[in-house]
């Protein structure tokens, strides 16, 4: 008798049909046709497809990396119900987490652990944040005010590292201005978002402490950034009635989460828990 077959293993293999969605994250040159395997294979973590003389044909071989699993969805769904078990509870916020795919913004060596609550390395010395504080975060900016829709609307998030919370966040807002002052970093964004299509993100390359003017007023700010004080161009350019949601210095010098609240009564600051990001600059480079 053949022995079932037990998770990791998802024997409902999902194909995608590489030809009839342009969207497959497969990243090809315009003209570069049918992708040989070897390159789907080197791009793309999943079940792959090859064009075989007589027309698709899937390749059987599992080529995700271990920890990742054959169907990533499974492991995000694991990681969503992570989050709602530590307290997560807005779901708007954990169905953008569960959707987007977070193995995609990091390094190969490292996507094993992409799924787990951990910050990970994105290079030039910068990280991305772990899972709980990203949602924990965007939770917080849900808690300012939402269109009729239930989406905020215009979002300037200052340090897009690698985009992986642009992308969280384009689920969940109208647009999504981010901007970054690593001028590597900014290009390794634009390229991990570039087959995910999202239309209503902007990257920006500039100093995130002036924020962005001409985008301005936004319907909340978000910070993957850390400094001794919130620049005044961000409540400046924060709408009436908007929500900012930042990693600050406290007076005893560690670092907590702080929500400024921009009221017609004046601008409301409530400190919250302690965090870890990395220091926010000046200037680019
Ligand atoms: N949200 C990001 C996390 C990036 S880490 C992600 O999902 O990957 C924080 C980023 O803030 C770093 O890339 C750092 O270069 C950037 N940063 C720091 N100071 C900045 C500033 N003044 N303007 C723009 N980006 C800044």
């Amino acid at each position: 008798m053949k022995s079932p077959l037990k998770p990791p293993f998802n024997p409902t293999v999902k194909v995608p049909s590489a030809l009839a969605r342009p969207a497959f994250p497969v990243r090809l040159k315009p003209d570069a046709g049918v992708p040989s395997a070897t390159k789907l294979i080197a791009d793309y973590a999943g079940p792959v497809m090859a064009k075989s003389q007589n027309g698709i044909k899937q390749i059987t071989q599992t080529i995700a990396p271990d920890g990742v699993g054959l169907d990533s969805q499974a492991v995000r769904a694991r990681m969503v119900h992570k989050l709602a078990a530590q307290g997560l509870s807005d779901a708007q916020v954990l169905a953008a987490m569960g959707l987007v795919e977070r193995h995609r913004f990091v390094d190969t060596a490292l996507v094993n652990q992409a799924y787990e609550d951990t910050s990970l390395p994105i290079g030039l010395g910068q990280t991305i944040s772990k899972p709980n504080v990203v949602a924990r975060m965007l939770e917080l900016l849900r808690g300012g005010a939402l269109d009729a829709s239930g989406k905020l609307g215009r979002v300037l998030e200052i340090g897009t590292g690698c985009g992986y919370q642009a992308a969280v966040l384009s689920h969940l807002t109208t647009e999504v201005y981010s901007i970054e002052r690593l001028r590597g970093l900014h290009d390794k964004a634009r390229e991990n978002l570039r087959t995910l299509r999202l239309p209503n993100v902007h990257l920006l390359f500039g100093d995130g402490m002036m924020g962005y003017a001409k985008g301005a007023p936004y319907a909340a700010i978000i910070a993957a950034a850390g400094g001794q004080a919130i620049p005044t161009a961000w409540i400046e350019q924060l709408a009436m009635g908007g929500r900012l949601v930042a990693p600050m210095q406290t007076a005893s010098g560690a670092q907590a989460l702080v929500v400024v609240d921009k009221t017609p009564q004046g601008v409301r600051q409530t400190l919250l828990e302690a965090v870890h990001f990395v220091p926010l600059k000046s200037g680019t480079s």
